[in-house]
């Protein structure tokens, strides 16, 4: 699902969305960030921005990068970081002036529609509805009188600068924002407007919560309910979640993290309790693959068929299992893989194998990382019958989100994605034996 949210600035845009984005676990893009970091880009290398030619011409030399820390962003302009830089005046001005240019936009467009393909998401700019997403699901315009806009703006300065606080001046904020708006609204490309298909909120006199939670209730209306599971499998997964409970004393950490939408759920694999004990702990049905022949017994083939496992020849790395991946994820599904390939023989950690960044970069999907204890005490590999008790553990950590990866040449994302899950599987570890205390990383 694409939520555009669209409003001139000091409407409450960035907060809301990005309160959006977290209450419904979407990624969050600010498309705002983007034009800034052009504008910067443009005038650290003295391109006069009055002449359309010359910026035209440096587009392609333009490389930006998404670096996700949880819901915080890093803006990364040809390697260097201006999540700071592009917040200026300056640059304020300078992004307004440049995005009337059709060259510009054409190039910051194609970027995020790329952003766009890869799963649930909040956008907030000026021209998501109308222009960049005239599809998305759930359309917003926000407004504000420019009084109360200019306002905002200052209370934030205020509050992020305050040793600054005298080179403020409400007067001048306000005229910055009415001419902005002059230029968002009267150029010829994309202009500011609202969508026909969209909703009106005025933001004046309502606070960023309220404003919150009129969109998430909206958004959350129209979409299907992932968490509602078809009849067999909420029985089996309840009478399989209460027997590790009881046996296992069961402990799922960090559900907060569990994200919306497609997603590979890694795991690290210690034990054949692991597919089990990784779904039932998942507040979602969740697909995952078994051996074929276990298809065949019987009873147990269609019992594990109709809890949406999908036969698999000998790997992963087969063709057609890796086209079902591929529908799965393309259906807004999630599918459980074990990226260390096999199962641990020592209980230990294991290198990642290149099977999930394979399927990550062909399906551009997140990443929703599972670490599990204990299933390798109750049954290790080589024993023919699990134990009857012990204490099983799964921690959630914060998803990895495709956009870390999207600019990256296919080897360099391959090399990233082990390296991502690599470390994130020995946080979530850390994070767990070091006493479990708050929210995993
Ligand atoms: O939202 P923010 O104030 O960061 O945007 C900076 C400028 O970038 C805006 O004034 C607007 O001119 C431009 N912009 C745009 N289209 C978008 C987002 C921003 O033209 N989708």
């Amino acid at each position: 699902m694409i939520i555009a949210i669209d409003g001139p600035s000091g409407t409450g845009k960035s907060t809301v969305a990005k309160g959006v984005a977290k209450e419904l676990r979407f990624t969050f893009f600010d498309t705002g960030a983007m034009y800034r970091s052009l504008a910067w880009w443009l005038l650290s290398t003295n391109v006069d921005l009055d002449d359309e030619d010359a910026v035209a011409q440096t587009l392609d030399n333009f490389h930006y990068e998404i670096k996700s820390e949880g819901q915080e962003r890093k803006y990364i302009v040809n390697g260097e970081d201006v999540t700071h830089a592009i917040r200026t005046h300056e640059i304020s001005a300078a992004a307004s002036k440049i995005a009337i240019y059709p060259d510009v936009r054409h190039t910051i467009v194609k970027i995020q529609r790329q952003f766009g393909l890869h799963g649930s998401a909040v956008f907030e700019g000026r021209d998501m509805g109308t222009v960049v997403f005239p599809k998305a699901e759930v359309k917003i315009f926000l407004t504000a009188t420019p009084e109360c806009r200019a306002k905002r703006r200052y209370l934030e300065l205020v509050q992020k600068f305050p040793d600054q606080k005298e080179t403020f001046s409400l007067s001048q904020i306000l005229q910055d924002i009415q001419e902005r708006d002059e230029k968002d609204t009267t150029r010829a490309i994309s202009p500011l407007k609202q969508a026909s298909d969209a909703l009106l909120i005025d933001t004046s006199h309502l606070t960023a919560e309220q404003v919150i939670q009129k969109i998430t209730t909206l958004a959350k209306s129209k979409l299907p309910n992932p968490r509602r599971k078809h009849f067999f499998y909420f029985l089996i997964y309840w009478a399989a979640r209460i027997y590790f409970k009881l046996f296992f004393r069961l402990k799922i950490h960090g559900l907060e993290h569990f994200r919306s939408g497609a997603a590979v759920i890694a795991a690290n694999h210690a034990s054949n309790l692991d597919p089990p004990v990784v779904s039932i702990s998942c507040p979602e049905e969740v697909h995952f693959l078994a051996k074929d022949s276990l298809f065949r017994k019987p009873l147990l083939g269609a019992l594990i068929r109709r809890l949406n496992s999908h036969p698999v020849a000998r790997d992963a790395a087969d063709a057609h299992t890796f086209r079902l991946i591929l529908n799965l994820l393309q259906n807004g599904q999630k599918i459980i893989l074990f990226p260390e390939g096999q199962r641990t023989e020592n209980g230990e950690l294991q290198p990642i194998e290149r099977g999930l960044p394979f399927l990550v970069i062909k399906a551009r999907c997140a990443i929703q990382p599972v670490y599990v204890q204990g299933t390798f005490e109750a049954w290790p590999r080589g024993k023919p019958l699990p134990k009857f008790s012990g204490k099983i553990t799964c921690v959630f950590g914060s998803p990895i989100e495709w956009v870390e990866f999207d600019h990256l040449e296919k080897r360099e994302a391959e090399k990233k994605i082990i390296e991502r899950m690599g470390t994130t599987f020995r946080a979530l570890k850390e994070w767990l034996e070091s006493g479990a205390q708050g929210s995993p990383p």
